[in-house]
């Protein structure tokens, strides 16, 4: 069975932009996150699915139906914009009651409905005021509300985050959450923020220059990416491309003036991929084993983050590694890096 949504092959072309060719399968009453840089086409994608945009060639498949040719508001879909989304000269009430108006539903009926959702949003205080003078926060439920009551197989959620404050967004996460068993919707939300996508995806997919190139489980795509750009774009600030030979337990791979071991047999170009927090700082006394590759370096350089500090180590004239330390090292000390081998993520340059 294909999913609740399927794009076959979508091409949107815009002016100056091209979106696709798409393939992809969003699965029945699941979370799906759509992670990529600005101007990656995510908003693009999103109003295709809507009926916004007319896909130029290709198929959008919703619950088995084609509905490529279909208006919006024959598709099942709700769709909240980038921003806030709500009839600032109207009233909460009549924000969440919108959708139900054009569809024949009684009054008394629309009235339950819109006291319901409501109240299922923490909501009910604001449905007497006026949708201009909502914080942002309540701007959104609002927002979800109004999507949500015309009761839609899919919504859409375009960056709904990212105008609220950490703590409003932290109170609003756990709610998006749980929007697929709730309310049995296939929820597609888009963004550029990967804490975001991280915690809330069942399933991510990543997009980059008008297509999705990579999709999967979010701890695999997090850990383990198939490809360098992903790598990248999820924080692995150590990329070092390098030509590999297998070995009788695995690899080497040449690297400028310096080789990794790996545990996996690899060939040819690839590229050694390796997350700053997975690399140690020895201490002059303690002894490197010997499943880890060990590199002596210089600190160049010392930023301070939240996490602690970040260094950037010279191994050798082309090579500097980004490293995450407890201590604050001073530029010119000289260190000792250990990368134990099973954490080392190849991906091959193709
Ligand atoms: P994202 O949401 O990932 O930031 P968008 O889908 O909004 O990306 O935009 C992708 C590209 O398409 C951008 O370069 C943008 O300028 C362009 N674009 C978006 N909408 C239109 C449009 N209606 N006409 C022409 N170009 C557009
Ligand atoms: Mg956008």
């Amino acid at each position: 069975m294909g999913g609740m949504v399927e794009l076959q092959n979508v091409l949107v072309n815009l002016r100056y932009f091209a979106l696709g060719p798409i393939t992809a399968s969003f699965g029945y009453r699941t979370y799906n996150v759509i992670l990529g840089p600005t101007g990656s086409g995510k908003s693009t994608l999103l109003k295709v699915i809507a009926g916004i945009y007319r896909a130029s060639s290709g198929k959008v498949v919703i619950d088995g139906v084609d509905v490529t040719r279909e208006p919006p508001e024959h598709r099942d879909v709700a769709y909240v914009p980038q921003g806030y989304a709500v009839f600032d000269h109207m009233s909460v009430y009549e924000n969440i009651e919108y959708g139900l108006r054009f569809r024949g539903i009684p009054k008394d009926k629309r009235r339950e409905l819109v006291l319901s959702i409501a109240r299922d949003l923490g909501i009910e205080y604001l449905l007497g005021r006026k949708a201009v003078n909502l914080s942002g926060g309540e701007q959104q439920r609002v927002a979800l509300a109004r999507a949500l009551i015309i009761k839609p197989k899919v919504l859409l959620l375009d960056e709904p985050l990212s105008m609220l404050d950490r703590e409003t967004r932290d109170r609003i996460m756990p709610l998006l959450r749980e929007l697929p068993s709730k309310y049995g919707v296939t929820v597609i939300h888009v963004t550029h923020d990967w804490d975001e996508a991280y915690s809330l995806a069942d399933r991510l997919f990543i997009m980059n220059n008008g297509n999705i190139v990579e999709e999967g489980d979010p701890e695999q795509v997090f850990s383990r990416p198939r490809n360098v750009f992903t790598a990248r774009f999820l924080g692995f600030q150590n990329i070092i491309k390098g030509i590999a030979e297998v070995t009788d337990n695995g690899s080497i791979i040449r690297a400028g003036n310096i080789l990794f071991h790996h545990d996996e047999k690899v060939s040819g170009d690839v590229y050694v991929c390796i997350r700053p927090e997975w690399i140690e700082i020895l201490s002059n006394e303690e002894a490197p084993s010997d499943d880890h590759n060990v590199f002596r370096g210089v600190v160049t350089e010392v930023i301070r983050s939240r996490l602690g500090y970040q260094v950037l180590v010279s191994i050798s004239n082309d090579i500097v590694f980004t490293v995450l330390s407890k201590n604050a090292l001073k530029p010119g000390e000289e260190v000792l890096l250990a990368i134990p081998r099973k954490s080392l993520h190849v991906i091959r340059a193709s």
